[in-house]
């Protein structure tokens, strides 16, 4: 591990280039407003980014079609492109410092977890590069003389909008499948957080992927982004983000085209803990990490603690104490454990969202506040409240940071019932060990993604996420595993009479 200080002067020697990255170069921009960007970490400038424009986002589509439809990629011998992907992973894991300081530099992350990311994303390029020469498609049984089969084809240029709390990974996640099945992307990441997606761009250029595969257009969403889902040459636009710009990209896409959608947006997870567990304090662990974990930023955070009455007391004590252990300071402070959040707008609504569970009635067990204020960066306490109304702001809405909610429940109808009574529907946690009431669970809870724990997770159990499908508010199409590979091609029946 490179000691603190390293980081800090890696970190001072950082030079940004936030220039699109279009057809292989680096371009001028072509708009002048920008954006003043500062650091999580203690206020400090970070620089201007522009703010990007609809010459930009059609620039880069350009690229992205010319070289779709010059077939150099998306012709190639799948064998081929499967190997510049895994490439592109070794790239990935050589410069897993650069990558994971850019994201810690920009949105504050841990430089531990942020070194987990940059591991991440190779992963996910090379889970997905797989995917690229294995036989997919399905064959009918037919007579003799017809031969009916389905082909899997690229759909062509892909609009991939991310947001900044997961930097490279969620443009991994994108740029992996689309890539591999053999589209060019053009990759819109978040205003806070450019860089590491520019890098990964300069990356496959270094690996020998073809120029105009992967561009990348830094700038805001109401500029760059909506013209990117409003282009008329973009065949599918990918989003990840909150549910109100899902809403927006639905009308923008449907004002151009009939194009697909795929919407990954926010989230109220629920994490339901039964009485019949063994080991509250791997509950309480657990718990901890679920919400507290990357400031809460984290889409399937656990959120609102579902608990059965009878342990809830000593749960919330547990957790308030692991909660009090998080090792609280600079994100590239190697012993960090919990950073700030990853900006003043960011802090400012998750203290808005605690001011609003005072004012509802609800119980503060823990933090609610400000933390480091004299550093200047956006610190908040992770923060635990209890007995918050189950129609208040605290137990509905999408906080997208380190607040927890506890409620408790006396049957299983009635947890049931509080799990699914939010507009969102991402992912949920049961703790259990009881094999029916874990079944039931699984099945009932209106949710994308169902975990059940037994026991404390595995770290060393790691697999790759199956795909999953969101419900309500939370979006719709499949990302992650087969599925989410399948979602960036296009199905084609081809029948042939001999
Ligand atoms: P956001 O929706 O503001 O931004 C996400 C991306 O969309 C950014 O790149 C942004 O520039 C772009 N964008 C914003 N407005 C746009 C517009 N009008 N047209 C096109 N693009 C636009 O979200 P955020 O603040 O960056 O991220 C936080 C939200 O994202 C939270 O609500 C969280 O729940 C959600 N989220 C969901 C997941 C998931 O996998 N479901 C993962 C991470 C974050």
């Amino acid at each position: 591990m490179t000691a603190t200080q390293d980081w800090f002067a890696q970190a001072a020697a950082l030079q940004a280039d936030t220039r699109p990255l279009i057809g292989g170069t680096r371009v001028d921009l072509r708009s002048t407003e920008t954006l003043a960007r500062v650091s999580p970490a203690d206020g400090r400038p970070l620089g201007a980014l522009a703010i990007g424009s609809d010459a930009d986002a059609d620039a880069a589509v350009g690229a992205a079609r010319a070289m779709f439809d010059s077939g150099v990629w998306s012709d190639m011998a799948p064998l081929f492109r499967k190997g510049l992907l895994m490439a592109l992973a070794d790239a990935i894991d050589r410069n897993r410092e650069s990558l994971a300081l850019w994201d810690s530099v920009e949105m504050g992350k841990p430089i531990g977890a942020a070194l987990g990311d940059a591991f991440a994303a190779a992963h996910i390029f090379r889970f997905y590069a797989e995917f690229a020469d294995k036989p997919l498609a399905s064959a009918a049984p037919t007579a003799p003389s017809l031969i009916q089969y389905g082909r899997r084809e690229p759909r062509g240029v892909v609009a991939a909008i991310t947001p900044w709390n997961y930097p490279l990974p969620n443009a991994a996640l994108k740029a992996a499948p689309a890539m591999a099945a053999g589209n060019c992307v053009v990759l819109k990441p978040s205003e806070l957080s450019p860089s590491s997606a520019l890098k990964l761009a300069e990356l496959a250029l270094e690996v020998g992927i073809p120029p105009g595969v992967l561009n990348v257009v830094p700038g805001l969403g109401r500029t760059v982004g909506a013209a990117l889902a409003a282009h008329p040459g973009v065949d599918f636009v990918a989003f990840t983000g909150s549910t109100a710009t899902g809403r927006e990209l639905m009308r923008l896409v449907a004002g151009s085209g009939l194009k697909p959608l795929q919407l990954e947006c926010g989230g109220k997870s629920a994490n339901l803990v039964f009485p019949d567990i063994a080991d509250l304090d791997a509950v309480a662990r657990d718990a901890a990490h679920r919400i507290f974990d990357n400031g809460g930023q984290l889409c399937v955070a656990g959120t609102r603690l579902i608990c059965h009455r009878s342990l809830k007391d000593e749960l919330v004590e547990r957790i308030v104490q692991h909660a009090s252990s998080l090792k609280i300071g600079h994100p590239l402070d190697p012993e960090t454990t919990y950073g700030p959040l990853a900006s003043q707008a960011r802090m400012q609504a998750v203290l808005d969202h605690c001011d609003a569970g005072r004012t509802e009635g609800a119980t503060l067990r823990h933090g609610g506040e400000r933390l480091l204020a004299d550093s200047g960066g956006f610190y908040v306490a992770p923060t635990v409240f209890e007995n918050a109304p189950a129609q208040g702001r605290l137990a509905q809405q999408d906080i997208f940071g380190p607040v927890l909610t506890v409620m408790a429940f006396d049957t299983d109808d009635e947890a049931v019932q509080l799990a699914n009574d939010t507009p969102y529907g991402l992912s949920a946690t049961v703790w259990t060990r009881d094999l029916s009431r874990a079944g039931a669970m699984a099945h009932r809870l209106k949710v994308g993604r169902a975990t059940v724990l037994a026991a404390a997770p595995n770290s060393m159990a790691f697999a790759f996420p199956m795909a999953a499908e969101p419900y309500g508010q939370s979006g719709f199409g499949a990302e992650a595993g087969r599925e989410g590979f399948e979602a960036y091609t296009r199905l084609k029946a081809v029948e042939m009479h001999l």
